[in-house]
């Protein structure tokens, strides 16, 4: 039920208009409230802070249909649900489980999540981004890379470390003198998703503002896991729509008298394209029960995200092949799916990344530095 009422929801407001959002390099706006109306925003969140109070699978698949429309959507929907509803509910007080979880879960606040600088990118141990505390608040300085969602976000979550080098969550608001979020542009991948810095000069954010139940890297990381978890899923949907597309066009392309599909050339790479979607599904599934007994490990979620990207990232270049000249243009969606893919191969943990933490996980010797 959950699958096709988002498939359809897709169908009918995403894909009609996503291709000439992604042309224009602009996030379509317009989707905020009907994706707080489907429940794309913190669908595992508890019912009394706005969420649905669904399972870990229901909140895959729906990451799957939304990034078969397309990566950019499911970005904003992950940020959300994975990285800025997730932190506040697990790790903050009741207070501001109250003040932002209904909010965001309806879309009414939209959130970003800054853990990314531009010198920390896959060592965000490193960061400079930091703040003293002055009784009732904290000045917060530093800046923040790569932030989805930022050039549009009422709130921000920034990571950033105290006067002992602790790293801490800060909930920083829109309209906070000394915070600016300037948009990037230039992008050649998600396109129809924003994306900014956030610049801190000595922010005054009261201390009321910083999460209270959690310090050190794990609180980023576990909220990393929680989106790499909805990446495998979403990556999946990418690979469905480039096949779903490609195997139509094998059907109606004809050239020597018959179509296209019926030459085992194209046949080979459809089949092996629907058997590589259906192996992914497979692991994810599994790391869905898993999750939902409580009993999925940061690695296993590692391996899901590499794997599922570097499948749908694949799928998507044999898709376009089969489409010939027509697969490079905006009529079909695949040139789209790949230069998404670039990016979701790179975010949220490369896929270099990835191999090393299941590198370390098999050997427990850690190939990082
Ligand atoms: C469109 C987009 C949206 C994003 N949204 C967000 C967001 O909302 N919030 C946020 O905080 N961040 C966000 N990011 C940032 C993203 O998470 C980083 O780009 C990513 O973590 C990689 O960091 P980097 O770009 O600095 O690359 P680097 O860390 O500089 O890595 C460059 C290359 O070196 C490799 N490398 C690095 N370290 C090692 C090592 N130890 N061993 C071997 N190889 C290594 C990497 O695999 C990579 O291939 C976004 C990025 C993009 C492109």
């Amino acid at each position: 039920m959950i699958r096709d009422s988002i498939r359809a929801w897709v169908k009918k407001a995403v894909s009609p208009i996503i291709e000439s959002y992604a042309q224009k390099a602009e996030f379509p706006k317009q989707l905020i409230p009907q994706l707080g109306d489907i429940g794309a925003f913190g669908p595992t969140i508890p019912k009394k802070y706005g969420g649905l109070g669904l399972d870990y699978i229901s909140y895959g698949i729906i990451m799957q249909e939304l990034e078969r429309g397309d990566s950019g959507i499911r970005s904003t929907a992950s940020v959300q649900g994975s990285l800025v509803m997730y932190p506040i509910h697990e790790f903050g007080s009741e207070e501001q489980r109250m003040k932002y979880l209904p909010k965001l879960a309806s879309g009414e606040w939209m959130g970003c999540f800054g853990l990314t600088e531009p010198d920390h990118g896959s060592n965000p141990g490193g960061m400079t981004t930091h703040f003293t505390e002055h009784g009732e608040y904290i000045l917060l300085s530093g800046s923040k890379m790569w932030i989805s969602n930022a050039p549009f976000a009422d709130i921000a979550l920034v990571w950033a470390k105290d006067e002992n080098g602790i790293i801490r969550g800060v909930i920083v608001e829109r309209g906070m003198e000394g915070f600016s979020t300037p948009e990037t542009h230039n992008k050649w991948s998600l396109r129809a998703s924003a994306t900014g810095e956030l610049v801190m000069d000595q922010v005054k954010v009261p201390v009321k503002n910083i999460l209270p139940n959690v310090k050190g890297l794990k609180g980023p990381l576990s909220c990393l896991n929680s989106a790499r978890f909805g990446i495998s899923w979403g990556a999946i949907g990418a690979a469905m729509d480039c096949y779903d597309t490609a195997l139509r066009y094998a059907k109606q392309r004809i050239q020597f008298g018959k179509p296209i599909a019926g030459f085992q050339l194209q046949q080979k790479k459809l089949a092996e394209m629907i058997t590589e979607i259906a192996k992914a599904q497979l692991m994810v599934w599994r790391l869905g029960v898993l999750k939902n007994e409580g009993r999925a490990n940061p690695a296993q979620i590692s391996m899901a995200k590499r794997n599922s990207v570097q499948m749908a990232t694949q799928v998507a270049r044999e898709a376009r092949q089969i489409l010939g000249g027509m697969g490079i243009t905006g009529e079909y969606p695949i040139m789209r799916h790949i230069m998404n893919l670039e990016s979701v191969i790179t975010y949220e943990g490369t896929h270099d990344i990835h191999l090393l933490i299941t590198g370390m996980d098999i050997t427990g010797l850690d190939a990082f530095k």
